[in-house]
């Protein structure tokens, strides 16, 4: 099947006929008296029809053996890094999720683990930095929120050498537009929370494996110790906004390639960093490991901070929040919601380009530059 197919028809349970999915929300399952479990399951926290019904969907559409669903992404991204031994280094590529950075600077001392930060557009770098102690490579591609578009096989075969895994955060992109696993990297995780889900109503998160049994079931009985498991109706809701996944990110993409174009050159921008932009300096990476450009971009506002404040302060129809992949298209001055300590360059905007005709958005965004 191809991948708009496999987001429709697979984890399907179709009872009594009923063609959209059913949404099972018992807590327990019924067993004999020993406690031999009747069907699959046993206890939710374990594992429930909603939950793994959505993992069967997202190892098939991200090309993974293995998948694991949390309640939110933040969740996975915890439960993959408690799942490494002790003593293990972890190199991050230094444009990082702001909460992944926390962790990394707060938590890891606790857990046991060390962090590192080095640019992987820099491949020399990137060899240069990696040791002995390296266990995982972990990298967004395109980077948040500058896009920094990194090279996933190319990552990936250093980890290869090194007997160090790789996992990429693919939040900003999706299965629709990058598939990692094919490229090479160990493990993608997701906040589900964004695109696939595809309506800022439901929160999730999810490990992808490509194939590590072992792992997984240290990640599963991690998650049944812990408790961060994603709840029936949020596995529902994912499952049922995969199926528009593909057609989603196709219209979002090109729009967003529009808005790029739109923006390229304006009197009042500096730059326009999307991938999909052949001045983008990851453009020929991108080509190679993207099925189109994304449907996030950003844009530097000449003046700096208080310039990008004012344009966001104009615009009537794109609106100012966080958090990405919906329907509606959103904006947000990065620097001010990361906090004093954000390396975001302080003019940029970065957006989340949404479902709305492209005219109205490009004539909004113009409007606002003035
Ligand atoms: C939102 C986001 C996360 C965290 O996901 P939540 O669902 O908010 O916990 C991690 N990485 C990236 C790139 C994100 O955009």
């Amino acid at each position: 099947m191809k991948p708009e197919t496999t987001a429709i028809h697979t984890g399907l349970s179709r009872e009594a006929g009923a063609i959209a999915p059913p949404l099972h929300l018992s807590t327990t399952f019924e067993h004999d008296p020993v406690g031999e479990p009747l069907g699959a399951h046993i206890y939710i926290r374990t594992s429930h029809p909603n939950g793994e019904a959505l993992e069967t969907r997202l190892a098939a559409l991200e090309g993974g053996a293995q998948a694991v669903a949390y309640a939110s992404g933040m969740g996975a991204v915890a439960a993959y890094l408690q799942s490494l031994p002790p003593g293990t280094q972890v190199l991050f590529h230094t444009a990082l999720y702001f909460h992944v950075a926390a962790l990394a600077r707060d938590r890891f001392a606790t857990w046991g683990l060390t962090a590192r930060a080095v640019d992987f557009t820099d491949l020399e770098a990137l060899d240069r930095a990696i040791g002995p102690e390296t266990g995982l490579l972990w990298f967004e591609t395109p980077s948040n929120p500058a896009m920094d578009v990194i090279d996933i096989a190319a990552v990936a075969a250093r980890g290869r050498a090194c007997g160090a895994l790789t996992l990429v955060d693919s939040t900003f992109t999706s299965p629709a537009v990058q598939r990692p696993l094919d490229l090479g990297a160990d493990a993608v995780m997701h906040s589900a929370t964004k695109f696939m889900g595809g309506h800022s109503d439901v929160q999730g998160g999810a490990l992808i494996l490509k194939d590590d049994p072992a792992h997984a079931a240290r990640l599963k009985e991690l998650r049944t110790l812990t408790g961060g498991v994603l709840a029936p109706f949020n596995a529902w809701l994912i499952a049922r906004g995969l199926t528009t996944l593909h057609c989603r990110l196709e219209r979002q993409s090109a729009t967003a390639l529009a808005i790029a174009q739109a923006l390229e050159g304006h009197a009042s921008v500096e730059r326009v960093r999307y991938p999909g932009l052949a001045s983008h300096p990851g453009h020929a990476i991108a080509r190679r490991q993207m099925r189109g450009g994304g449907a996030m971009l950003a844009f530097d506002v000449k003046g700096g901070a208080q310039a990008a404040l004012a344009v966001a302060g104009r615009l009537r129809l794109i609106v100012n929040a966080t958090s990405l992949g919906g329907v509606e298209t959103l904006i947000e001055h990065r620097a001010s919601i990361e906090g004093p300590d954000s390396k975001s360059p302080p003019g940029l905007l970065r957006v989340s380009v949404g479902l709305e005709h492209p005219d109205d958005l490009i004539a909004d965004l113009l409007q606002a530059l003035g």
